[in-house]
């Protein structure tokens, strides 16, 4: 591998950057998402009973709420039609867990109504899976061999993956404003308690920009990478 090690080592600084902003992003999220979990909704409801509320008043009535485990791993689920409820928000009457819960119905809607940057993330969700992981094989493959169509289709595959974050950016974005949205038309949050769900929500939203940046981040230090290459030839 020698000769390369220049370039290894200053584009490094890419990848370090791209962590500190997912780790910055994370921390975010976890401090917020503490703060609101201790503020109790004037209206009582649990995450599960706002999320029922807030299908209703869509008009969604295949969907159903199940509880999962974990910490911050809810999430819906269009194969099953269930939103999916972790602990924290399930079953507590927080200003977190009724902003969480209604974020997930916004995913719930966003499937009703064929939402299409949702259709056009679900349909790249394999071949994001294909390309992130063939990627760094084939790019470091192609670097090794010196085989310059290897070390593009590395980059291709890598811009797949990129491409799958994206697409989830919008998807992420409009769940939250649906779900802000609905939270006060169903008069499940006050104006006031709905900017610390809105809080909540944009701090969820910027791990999504963060890990988008971070592999942009890492496209650039695999077109760099590939630059360096070239100039060695
Ligand atoms: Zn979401």
């Amino acid at each position: 591998m020698y000769g390369y090690g220049f370039y290894y080592d200053r584009t490094y600084i890419l990848l370090v950057i791209g962590m500190l902003l997912s780790v910055a992003a994370s921390a975010k999220l976890k401090s917020t998402f503490a703060k609101y979990r201790s503020v109790r909704n004037a209206s009582g409801l649990t995450g599960e009973q706002a999320a029922r509320r807030i299908l209703q008043a869509a008009g969604i009535t295949d969907v159903q709420v199940r509880a999962v485990s974990g910490s911050l791993t809810d999430h819906y689920d269009p194969r099953t039609k269930t939103v999916n409820l972790s602990q924290d928000i399930f079953g507590q009457s927080s200003l977190a867990a009724v902003g969480v819960a209604a974020h997930e119905c916004g995913h719930a809607i966003q499937h009703a109504i064929h939402y299409a940057p949702l259709e056009i993330r679900s349909a790249i969700v394999p071949l994001a899976n294909f390309g992130s992981t063939l990627s760094w094989p084939l790019f470091f493959l192609g670097l090794i061999m010196s085989f310059r169509p290897l070390i593009t289709a590395g980059i291709v595959m890598f811009s797949l993956a990129v491409l799958f974050q994206l697409v989830t950016l919008p998807v992420e974005i409009n769940a939250s404003s649906r779900a802000l949205r609905m939270l006060e038309t169903t008069g499940i949050l006050g104006r006031e308690e709905n900017a610390g769900a809105r809080k909540v929500l944009t701090a969820a939203a910027l791990t999504y920009v963060a890990a988008l940046a971070s592999s942009i981040l890492q496209l650039f230090r695999l077109i760099i990478l590939a630059g360096g290459r070239r100039n060695d030839d």
